[in-house]
């Protein structure tokens, strides 16, 4: 297969016209502008994933047994819409205002932070020229406090996809999706990120989560980009 199919995948007529349209005001310029990207910071609510209203108004008992948990955007907002750009579409530009918003919006009080990417499936990374999450994650790094850097803690075991899967099918595969890295040691006193882009059924999530905690990754927090 072509290591490159991505630009063809999903056409899409606003980046014919502009190419560097603002995903939230349609100014041409980047594809965030200054004024959009503040506003996204200034008014975002941390999402409970599970109700999906703000965590201030959940009163979700399965929340209180997760990590703390940063989402503070739905699929459907320009954040997702960035996600898309640079998943689907290969906009590498869309990355830098991504991690830029995580950066200011996730407590800056975390020191020294290792960020995980949830790892993607070899296969799409080969489809589509890139690996978002990764992307994200190290320009993440190069934003958020001094002392952060990305691990490659977690690893991919299978090749089963979640595209299109039930959800029951989905619980069961991401129980056997992820593993440990066996070159890289845990140490219980760092802080851990463990990032994603969209949080679905939660279900990759909490299976990285829970293999995390087993291997002895007592501090943990959790981000996804957008809630589903
Ligand atoms: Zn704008
Ligand atoms: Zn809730």
């Amino acid at each position: 297969m072509s290591p490159n199919v991505n630009n063809t995948t999903f056409p899409n007529l606003l980046d014919l016209i502009a190419p560097y349209a603002c995903r939230g005001c349609q100014n041409v310029g980047k594809v965030l502008c200054e004024r959009c990207k503040n506003d996204i910071i200034t008014r975002c609510q941390n999402l409970c994933p599970f109700c999906k209203k703000p965590a201030t108004k959940c009163v979700c008992q399965n929340r209180l047994s997760l990590p703390p948990t940063f989402i503070f955007s739905r699929r459907s907002s320009t954040i997702g819409a960035l996600v898309y750009d640079l998943k689907y579409r290969s906009a590498r530009s869309a990355a830098k205002p991504l991690a830029e918003i995580l950066s200011r919006t996730i407590p800056s009080s975390y020191q020294n932070l290792i960020v995980i990417p949830l790892p993607t499936i070899a296969r799409h990374i080969r489809e589509r020229g890139l690996d978002h999450t990764a992307i994200i994650a190290r320009q993440f790094v190069g934003q958020y406090k001094q002392g952060s850097r990305v691990s490659r803690l977690l690893l991919r075991t299978n090749r089963a996809t979640q595209v299109g899967s039930s959800r029951s099918q989905r619980l069961k595969q991401a129980q056997t999706a992820y593993a440990i890295n066996p070159k890289i040691r845990i140490s219980p006193e760092s802080t851990y990120l463990l990032l994603d882009d969209i949080w679905t059924t939660g279900a990759s999530m909490l299976s990285a989560t829970k293999i995390l905690q087993d291997s002895g990754a007592k501090n943990l927090i959790l981000t996804t980009l957008a809630l589903s």
